[in-house]
Formats: C-alpha cells, sequence, structure tokens
C-alpha cells in the first residue's frame, strides 16, 4: 500500500500540466484527489478519466485568485471527506518579455495567481490541517524563484515570494503537525509556454531557444511526490538546476553572464513578433 493510499488532496491548476500529472500520479497511489482549476472541459475529462480506471477524483471550477473560492474550496473538501492531507498549491501562469514592454496591469495579473492565489491556498489550508494537527502544503514555484530570470521579471519576482512564504510557513508549521515543502524545477514540458503571454517577442524562437533538456510532467510529479514524500523543504530538479541554485548561493555574481546571456538573447527578437 502506498503513503499516499485514502490520503485527501487538493491540487491547484490540476486539470492541466504538472498538476494533472500529479492527480494522476497520486490517484494511481490510491489518494483521493480534488482538481481545482478555471479549464472545465480539462478539469471535468480528467476527474472522469481517474473515476472510470478506478480511481477517487473530483472536479472543482475554482478561481485561485478569488478569495472565497479558495476558502470554500477547502472547506468543501473536509467536509466532504472529513479530512485534508495535501494541499499543492500548483496553478500558474507567466508574461514574458523585456520588463520596459510590461504593463502594471501584466504585474497584477501574474502577482494575483502566483502569488495571491498561493497566499490563499495557504491560509485557509493551514487553518484547517493545525486544526486537525496534521497535513502537507507543497506550494509549486520555479528555480525563477532561487535565482535570477531576467526576461520573466513577475514571474522570478512572484516565485521568489512563495519560497519566502513557504519556508516561514515550514518553520511556523513544524510544531503544529503541518508539513510546508517548496518545489523549484527547472523547465518542465507543460502547456505553460503555450499559455504565456510573450510581450513584443516572437513566442516560437522563444520556446525552440530554451537551452536546457525539458522534464516530462510525469517524471516532474514522480520528482515532487518523492520530495514530499521525504518531506524535503526545497524539491529542486533537474540536475542543472540544483548546480545553479548551488553557485548563486556560494556566489551571486557567479550567474552574472548566464543572466546578461538570457535577456540579450530576448533583445535580439524584441520587436520582431
Ligand atoms: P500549465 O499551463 O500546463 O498548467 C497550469 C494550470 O493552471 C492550467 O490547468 C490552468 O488552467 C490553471 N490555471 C491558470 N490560472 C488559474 C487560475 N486563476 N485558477 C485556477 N487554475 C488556473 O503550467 P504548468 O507548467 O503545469 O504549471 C504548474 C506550476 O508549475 C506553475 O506554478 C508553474 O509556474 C510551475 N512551474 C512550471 C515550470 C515549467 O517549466 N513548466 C517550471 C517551474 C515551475
Amino acid at each position: 500500500m502506498s503513503e499516499f493510499s485514502d490520503q485527501v488532496a487538493v491540487i491547484t491548476g490540476g486539470a492541466n500540466g504538472i498538476g494533472q500529472a500529479l492527480a494522476r500520479a497520486l490517484a494511481a497511489r490510491g489518494a483521493k484527489v480534488a482538481i481545482a482549476d478555471i479549464n472545465d472541459t480539462l478539469g471535468e475529462n480528467l476527474a472522469a478519466e481517474i473515476n472510470a480506471a478506478g480511481g477517487s477524483a473530483k472536479y472543482l471550477h475554482v478561481d485561485v485568485t478569488v478569495e472565497e473560492s479558495m476558502s470554500a474550496l477547502m472547506a468543501e473538501v473536509k467536509r466532504e471527506f472529513g479530512r485534508l492531507d495535501l494541499v499543492f498549491n500548483n496553478a500558474g501562469i507567466s508574461v514574458a518579455g523585456d520588463g520596459r514592454d510590461l504593463t502594471l496591469d501584466q504585474w497584477r495579473k501574474v502577482t494575483d495567481v502566483n502569488y495571491w492565489g498561493v497566499i490563499y491556498g495557504c491560509k485557509f489550508a493551514y487553518d484547517l490541517m493545525a486544526e486537525q494537527g496534521s497535513g502537507h502544503i507543497i506550494n509549486i514555484a520555479s528555480l525563477a524563484g532561487l535565482i535570477p530570470f531576467p526576461t520573466n521579471l513577475p514571474y522570478s519576482a512572484t516565485k521568489f515570494a512563495v519560497v519566502g512564504l513557504s519556508m516561514s510557513l515550514r518553520a511556523e508549521g513544524a510544531d503544529l503537525g503541518v508539513n510546508v515543502s517548496c518545489v523549484c524545477p527547472g523547465f518542465i514540458a507543460s502547456n505553460i509556454y503555450e499559455a504565456t503571454e510573450m510581450v513584443n517577442v516572437p513566442k516560437k524562437a522563444i520556446i525552440d531557444n530554451i537551452p536546457f533538456r525539458i522534464v516530462s510532467t510525469e517524471v516532474a510529479a514522480e520528482r515532487i511526490l518523492n520530495g514530499v514524500r521525504k518531506n524535503k523543504a526545497i524539491i529542486i530538479f533537474p540536475g542543472y538546476a540544483k548546480l545553479f541554485w548551488g553557485l548563486y548561493r556560494l556566489k551571486q555574481s557567479l550567474l552574472n553572464r548566464f543572466a546578461l546571456q538570457t535577456i540579450r538573447d530576448l533583445r535580439k527578437l524584441r520587436g520582431k513578433s
């Protein structure tokens, strides 16, 4: 029997990408999965697929930027299943481009999903879990939350914030039986690149130029669940992500050349969209 058997899990942004792979992997291990998303077609289909395969899944339409919806999500899952064991604050978006081209509305849009969505997820899950005396909150940040990511200012800023929130909440939760982990991966083959608004640069050229190995969502889900099982503080993969983070902690300037190259490459494409 897997240690996730009969665990009650909530996954925001669970209809697609990494969240979808997490839902499948958890359900295959016997967890009861609540998939929260705004993509109703993908969410309903995924829940039906999991239930048809003998698992247990439920889809709920939840926009993570809406406080009342996030509060209702955690309360409804607790009411229906009696517990809340795992909450993956996974929904995330990006707007990419030279910082000079980004509007404040674009900053707000990313902040609302990536930061406020995670704050709501932590607040409402943590309150219930602290009352239960058990639970695990897993916030999906990014390698861009540990090292600079020029060309993606709002994304990187919100992900750094999520790392700080997660590590501080981890310390607060320890005596109350609530674990908190933060996931900081490199590039993963999800829908996020298609979904990302790329301002004043051609999307295809940017996607084609990603200089790193791209991990599948299935492998990412396994790496994440492995880290959750071990209650790791920071779950980071693949190897180059660990290397970059290690170098940055050793001496921040070691990544200067890489950061400069990233924005210079984007500027060569600027205005050509
Ligand atoms: P994805 O675009 O494939 O999936 C994101 C999911 O979030 C979608 O189902 C989408 O409908 C949902 N979503 C978007 N806005 C929402 C909202 N307001 N409310 C509820 N759901 C919403 O992207 P992904 O790569 O699977 O992203 C999952 C997480 O992983 C994100 O937080 C992302 O920043 C992080 N991440 C991704 C990568 C990568 O390379 N793909 C790397 C590091 C971290």
